[in-house]
């Protein structure tokens, strides 16, 4: 049975000479036997301890901002899966890892199978170039980094974002999905599709 697994993991993201602190979510997808990790922030340990003694077939980021990125090399090494990013977000990549690279592209319409069930890349610019959404049909979700939150868009006002080019990509792809889908974040609470639809953009 594929489940999603989640936990809440604090640190702190810098870009543009400023420091904040953030609690990150992570999110496991996966069955009793294999999983993907969705986004992997400040601490490999707390992302072991959702993910257990499971195969791990990827490292999936939703972008490349270091408060979503920070440990994927050191995940990498401990469960030996590939780091999968869409290779637009290499400029912020680069401000983080300068002596690690990931090790597959992402492209809009990527599908990858975990546990039996269908995980499908939307590439949703705007807050990151490289910003991407991993659809769950079967599931019902889909998992939206820091593209949509609960009550609205990501942030656009620093380096590498586009206020227009969010509001497109929710407009375009996420409200494009079933009204009932759930949406699980990069912070905070869920929220659904639907409900964000709703409360405009
Ligand atoms: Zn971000």
């Amino acid at each position: 049975m594929t489940r999603v697994d989640h936990a809440v993991v604090s640190g702190t993201f810098s870009l543009d000479g400023e420091t904040h602190q953030v609690d990150n979510n992570i999110w496991v997808v996966g069955d009793d036997r294999e999983c993907v990790v969705i986004d992997a922030p400040h601490d490999v340990e707390a992302i072991m301890d959702v993910v257990g003694d499971r195969t791990v077939k990827a490292i999936l980021c939703t972008h490349a901002h270091d408060d979503h990125v920070r440990v994927a090399p050191a995940l990498r090494e401990r469960v030996v899966a590939p780091i999968m990013l869409h290779p637009d977000d290499r400029p912020l990549w680069e401000l983080t890892h300068t002596d690690h690279l990931w090790d597959l592209d992402l492209a809009d319409g990527f599908e990858l199978t975990v546990g039996g069930t269908q995980l499908r890349v939307i590439h949703t610019p705007g807050h990151a170039p490289g910003a991407v959404c991993f659809h769950a049909p079967e599931l019902g979700c889909v998992f939206t980094g820091d593209t949509l939150f609960q009550g609205g868009p990501g942030a656009t006002g620093r380096s590498f974002s586009d206020e227009d080019l969010i509001k497109e990509s929710i407009r375009a792809r996420l409200f494009a999905l079933p009204d009932d889908t759930v949406v699980h974040t990069g912070h905070g609470d869920d929220t659904t599709i639907g409900a964000e639809r709703a409360s405009g953009l």
